[in-house]
């Protein structure tokens, strides 16, 4: 009913017919004993695009020729270096061109976000989030609820799996905010859940917290890059993200924020920097914040140019790609390895990420039957094959293929090698 086959004549004729196939070869694709890896890490760690050497060596050429003077007279002026990924990068995400701003870091971001758009009151004091969430989100949310002088206890509200392989279904969201929104001050959920994989509805979400007065934040760590995004449309108050997961901007790059275009012009609190004073008057030098519209305004320092120059050329190849592309190859090839593995591993594996792509972007979460030792086992014979990817506590193995580098042989090579490891098991 798919047309998939578990033959390697079909994965590679996939491959030959994949009209983005060319884009592979745009990636440095790390060796393994003389092969190459099969990556299936994307999700954790994109790989190298090979544009980034020349765009880092480019700035670090205008710094020994030019220095200070670059700022000006460089082949790409710093004086508007953040700027030159904006375009771009709202096109990724869905949103107007003012709504977004390259600077920090994710957790640096979700605070500077919560000083602004998290203003708890004695009636409205709580912060409204899941169960299960990356630990900095957590760990962020928490302090800033201490900070305002309020009790995680009671304040910091989670909501718990309730669906397969723990994953949380939109009823509980729908309840949760029911039931606590009148007491809530900001809604924080992820686009995609970083262990089962599962997306969640962001402009539904959006709809029931504003209906009950909250504000909403997105963390789209794991979105960006991988799903189709309205961030705009969505109609959420803030989103953060990183940039060097599916987007490839290399370790630690310069995340990513969005701020809707409502506040765009917000007397709202918040911790300013020279940068993101009124451009126009920013070397005035004068004593007086006057923030720049948008979210351009909540920016400290002066951008790293040495780290957005790879997010500029990591952003090139999605802008050539395009993301309705990448999204409807990463549909078929995510299906693929889901219907290899219902239909060859089935006795081995439990994929934990719901089955309706839908509700899934590239990744894919299993758990190995025979429980948690079995699970590190076959890890770690799959790192000894050469295939990459990543494991999360307690107990599930994420593969990610992604759309611009990985291949269906790739995922079939998956498959067989963790049947060959099946079979080491009897
Ligand atoms: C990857 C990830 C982070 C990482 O935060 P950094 O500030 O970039 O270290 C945070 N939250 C989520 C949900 C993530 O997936």
């Amino acid at each position: 009913m798919t047309g998939f086959e578990a033959t390697r004549g079909w994965a590679q004729s996939q491959d030959a017919a994949d009209p983005l196939r060319a884009f592979r070869d745009e990636f440095h694709i790390p060796p393994h004993h003389g092969r190459e890896t099969l990556y299936f890490c994307g999700n954790s760690l994109g790989l190298q695009p090979k544009g980034v050497r020349a765009a880092v060596e480019a700035e670090l050429a205008d710094w020994s020729e030019l220095a200070v003077e670059a700022h000006f007279r460089g082949r790409s002026p710093w004086m508007h270096y953040h700027e030159y990924v904006r375009d771009t990068m709202a096109d990724v995400v869905g949103a107007q061109p003012h709504e977004v701003v390259a600077m920090n870091t994710l957790g640096v971001n979700l605070h500077l976000m919560m000083v602004s758009f998290y203003r708890p009151t004695v009636e409205r004091p709580a912060i409204l989030m899941e169960a299960g969430a990356f630990p900095t989100d957590r760990y962020a949310l928490e302090s800033q609820v201490r900070f305002h002088g309020f009790d995680p206890a009671t304040d910091l509200i989670e909501i718990q799996p309730d669906g397969p392989g723990g994953t949380l279904s939109m009823a509980a969201i729908e309840q949760a905010i029911a039931e606590h929104g009148h007491r809530v001050a900001l809604v924080v959920l992820p686009g995609v859940q970083y262990r089962t994989g599962q997306v969640f509805d962001l402009a539904a979400i959006v709809r029931l917290a504003r209906a009950q007065g909250c504000l909403v934040g997105f963390d789209l760590a794991h979105a960006v890059g991988n799903l189709p995004l309205a961030l705009h449309d969505s109609g959420a108050d803030f989103a953060v993200w990183c940039t060097y997961k599916y987007l490839n901007a290399g370790p630690g790059a310069v995340a990513g924020c969005f701020v809707h275009e409502r506040h765009a012009t917000a007397d709202v609190p918040r911790f300013a920097g020279w940068w993101g004073h009124d451009k126009s008057t920013r070397f005035q030098m004068g004593p007086q914040f006057v923030p720049t519209p948008g979210a351009d305004g909540w920016q400290l320092s002066n951008p790293p140019i040495l780290a957005l120059a790879p997010l500029r050329a990591s952003l090139d190849v999605f802008t050539r790609a395009g993301m309705p592309n990448l999204v409807a190859k990463s549909r078929r090839l995510t299906s693929y390895l889901d219907w290899l593995i219902r239909s060859r591993l089935d006795d081995t594996l439990d994929i934990v990420t719901p089955n309706d792509p839908q509700q899934r972007g590239a990744q894919l979460s299993v758990r190995v039957r025979a429980g948690r030792d079995a699970g590190r086992a076959l890890f770690g014979y799959l790192e000894q094959q050469g295939i990459i990817g990543d494991w999360r506590e307690p107990d599930v193995i994420r593969l990610s293929p992604t759309p611009l580098y990985n291949r269906f042989a790739d995922c079939l090579g998956a498959v067989e090698a963790i049947e060959a490891w099946r079979g080491t098991q009897a």
